[in-house]
């Protein structure tokens, strides 16, 4: 396993991914809120991912289209961290590569599209690729 960090802009939410594969696998999702994130996404199923949010209240969360995932937003600097999509009660998440410390995405990373996967579909990709052990806790204070 690798250890990689990161957080938001103004440290609110920070996270430790423990990452198992020598490289990252990165990837563009083709929709039209990443597209205006210009996000890029790492995940894997047997990566860890522990996140500590010192202010919960300063935290946003965004659904939109089939509602399967909530992307995390730090709403006092505004920097989109991760997504979280629940599947059959467990937390599958992948994390926003440009909030990582030390980790520059190289280009061209492959822009995947994802239009016209049924609800089941996308859920049954997420379970394959998402990391699949995720906890979000308070910082202690
Ligand atoms: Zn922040």
């Amino acid at each position: 396993m690798q250890a990689y960090r990161g957080e938001c802009h103004c440290g609110n939410i920070s996270y430790t991914l423990d990452w198992p594969l020598d490289a990252l696998v990165l990837r563009r999702c083709g929709c039209t809120f990443c597209s205006k994130q210009g996000v890029i996404y790492t995940g894997h199923p047997r990566a860890v991912l522990s996140v500590t949010v010192k202010d919960p209240a300063a935290v946003s969360r965004y659904a939109f289209e089939t509602h399967t995932a909530e992307c995390h937003f730090c709403s006092r600097c505004g920097i989109y961290t991760y997504a979280i999509s629940t599947i059959d009660g467990r937390d599958y998440a992948v994390v926003n590569v440009n909030t990582l410390h030390d980790v520059a995405a190289p280009e061209p990373v492959k822009v995947l599209s994802f239009e016209g996967e049924t609800t089941p579909e996308r859920l049954a990709r997420r379970g394959r690729s998402w990391i699949a052990s995720v906890t979000v806790a308070a910082a202690p204070s």
